[in-house]
């Protein structure tokens, strides 16, 4: 049987990385590791949440076909292993977490792909989150909350759209696609 490309996108701060590592708690799905030019944010660990890599080592590696998708967000690149997810496709559910330009890429390549968006339920909520989160200054909180209107207005090209306001409740409509998904398979 295929397994499952599960690409999971949504506004900075709307918990996309805690809806994820909820999901990984189930050993059958495999979270692509991208590479990124961001600095770490504390705590963060190279391998683990991102490969933190240089932008000429970025440059290179888009130069020889390593990446799937990348794209330049938030005045850094990002962008998801090609080897890694087509590999690990062969033996597992595999999830990428990743911006809409960059979703949209995988989505031509691989059609099959599920495109999910997470969105929070008002634009306050998200703030707060984002806030709470003490990763971000003000001014980039502000720059990552008006990037929400760009990402709402490519809803209507996501297979599923999850409000994530309960995360519970979030967490369990996910798995709940993902079991209608495989049984449609
Ligand atoms: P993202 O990966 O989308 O940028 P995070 O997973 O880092 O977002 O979540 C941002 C903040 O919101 C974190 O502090 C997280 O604990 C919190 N959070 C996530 N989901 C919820 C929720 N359903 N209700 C309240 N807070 C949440
Ligand atoms: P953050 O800096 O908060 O970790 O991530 C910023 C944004 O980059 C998030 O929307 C996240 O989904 C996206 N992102 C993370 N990895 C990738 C990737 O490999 N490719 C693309 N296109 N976006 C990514």
């Amino acid at each position: 049987m295929r397994n499952i490309l599960l690409i999971i996108s949504g506004p900075s701060g709307v918990g996309k990385g805690t809806i994820v590592k909820r999901l990984l708690q189930d050993d059958s799905y495999c979270l692509s590791v991208s590479c990124t030019t961001r600095a770490p944010r504390p705590g963060e660990a190279d391998g683990r949440e991102y490969f933190f890599i240089t932008k000429e080592k970025f440059k290179s590696m888009i130069e020889s076909g390593g990446f799937l998708e990348y794209s330049n967000h938030f005045g850094n690149y990002y962008g998801t292993p090609r080897e890694y997810v087509e590999s690990r496709l062969n033996t597992n559910d595999v999830i990428l977490e990743i911006e809409v330009n960059g979703a949209l890429q995988v989505k031509r390549s691989h059609p099959e792909a599920i495109l999910m968006m997470i969105l929070p339920p008002d634009k306050e909520k998200l703030r707060a989150r984002l806030v709470g989160r003490k990763t971000e200054s003000p001014e980039k909180i502000e720059e990552r909350i008006s990037r929400m209107d760009y990402e709402l207005s490519l809803e209507d090209k996501y297979d599923y759209i999850v409000i994530n306001d309960d995360l519970n409740a979030a967490v369990t409509e996910i798995e709940n696609i993902i079991k209608r998904e495989k049984e449609r398979k």
